[in-house]
């Protein structure tokens, strides 16, 4: 499979070249060539293929043979290595559980199938890796956790002192070996100037391999298909696909959703849930893309004003915006809203919504109003633990999975630095 830039200046290049640059160099997205259908007999015994056979298949085309398929079935097999349980919370409303993993959210599936393969194209480079990713929260956890421990890559996470949860910072700061936390004085912002900053600095290229695990490199967002398939090996009601509603900020997850269901998947709908951030509501009421600054919200991994994945989406849909509309509704949920959400949620179901799965269930639910004789699920992107305002809503984050009771007894290892290039590359030339 060869990918192109969606800005269409650059030249189209393999899965390999797309992992390893990242972005393309006109600043577009690497996008497939084409959009493979699933073959017919991918649904037989479909509700019985394992989950890495259900990686393999779906995965398998957008890599061709760039990666040798036991390569690649491991991978796989390692990349999806936890549950992804639909419950139902509701008569018509269930949820995908994504937090089983690692790190207790979703990128969990991108991190660890793009640190394995960049681990796999990188063996022939014997220089040494690093790989930089400034991080609001989720990111740097699933990241950082994602890439403990693989062999030849250093690992540099920028993150804003004082900004991150409780939980997301010992995610960042606790594993120490090859994963090193900068503690920046500054803002998410600074954080990622500082990165693109490095990213950009041809001396340090010259010297190190030097990338990001950036969102939109298509090794982080071609494996967030997998859990839409997982959700309809239990899905009932083989007659009527379900709604899905997803909570989005840069428009990853939901695109991959999307993609899924252009290569054959059935759903019914999509909905975009979005918090304050409205460019995509915007967008599809208006036919105008009108992106703004990011204003904060209490589900802040969605606090993104310029949602650089849609382009992708537009791509899926040849830029045709009545298909779009035919198929993606967008709704804009407010933090009075999402808190409300979380505490009825609470009281009448026992259930414990996270801020981000809040927004999901409330966008799901009024559509669900219009649209009585539908079912549906959201996406429930990250455990109610990672987010110090769950407790204070509903009075509770249920229990602490073990995964995270262990590290509150670790140490805290991160270096303090200015929001300034100088330190930052001092810090990367120590580690060449
Ligand atoms: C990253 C993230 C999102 C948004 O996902 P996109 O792919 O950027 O739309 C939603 N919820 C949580 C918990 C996240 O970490």
């Amino acid at each position: 499979m060869n990918y192109f830039s969606t800005n269409k200046q650059s030249v189209k290049t393999s899965f390999r070249e797309a992992v390893l640059n990242g972005q393309p160099p006109d600043k577009g997205l690497y996008f497939p060539e084409r959009i493979p259908p699933l073959p017919a007999d991918f649904w037989q015994n479909f509700k019985r293929k394992s989950k890495e056979q259900i990686a393999f298949e779906t995965i398998k085309p957008y890599v061709g043979d760039e990666i040798p398929d036991e390569m690649l079935l491991q991978i796989c097999l390692e990349t999806v290595n936890f549950d992804f349980p639909l419950v139902k919370i509701t008569e018509n409303i269930s949820t995908l559980e994504l937090f089983h993993g690692a790190t207790l959210a979703f990128k969990d599936v991108g991190a660890r199938f793009m640190s394995r393969c960049l681990q796999y194209f990188s063996r022939e480079n014997n220089e040494k890796t690093i790989v930089i990713v400034a991080t609001s929260g989720d990111t740097g956890g699933a990241v950082a956790n994602g890439f403990f421990d693989v062999e030849g890559i250093e690992v540099v996470i920028l993150y804003p002192q004082g900004k991150v949860s409780r939980v997301q910072e010992l995610q960042l700061t606790t594993l120490g070996k090859n994963i090193s936390a900068l503690e920046v004085k500054g803002t998410f912002d600074d954080c990622q100037t500082l990165a693109k900053t490095a990213l950009a600095d041809e001396d340090l290229k010259r010297k190190v391999f030097l990338t990001s695990a950036n969102s939109i490199n298509v090794a982080r967002w071609l494996p967030q298909q997998f859990y839409y398939f997982y959700a309809l090996q239990q899905w009932a009601d083989d007659e009527n696909p379900p709604v899905i509603s997803v909570p989005s900020g840069n428009f990853g997850n939901i695109c991959a959703g999307i993609l899924a269901h252009a290569s054959g998947l059935p759903v019914s709908k999509f909905i975009a849930a979005t918090n304050a951030n409205d460019v995509i509501p915007n967008y599809l009421q208006s036919g105008k893309m009108e992106t703004k600054s990011s204003v904060a919200t209490l589900s802040n991994a969605m606090d993104v004003g310029n949602p650089s994945n849609f382009v992708r989406i537009l791509e899926i849909f040849d830029n045709d915006f009545l298909n779009i509309k035919e198929k993606l509704e967008a709704v804009s949920v407010s933090d009075e809203c999402t808190t409300r959400t979380m505490r009825d949620v609470f009281e009448k179901y026992k259930y414990i919504l996270d801020p981000h799965g809040a927004v999901g269930f409330y966008a799901l639910q009024k559509y669900l109003e219009k649209n009585p004789t539908q079912k549906g699920f959201f996406l429930e992107t990250a455990h109610p633990v990672k987010f110090d305002s769950v407790e204070n809503i509903t009075g509770t984050c249920g229990a602490i999975p073990e995964a995270i009771e262990d590290l509150f007894s670790r140490p805290k290892q991160s270096v303090e630095i200015k929001a300034s290039y100088e330190d930052l590359k001092e810090i990367l030339l120590k580690k060449i």
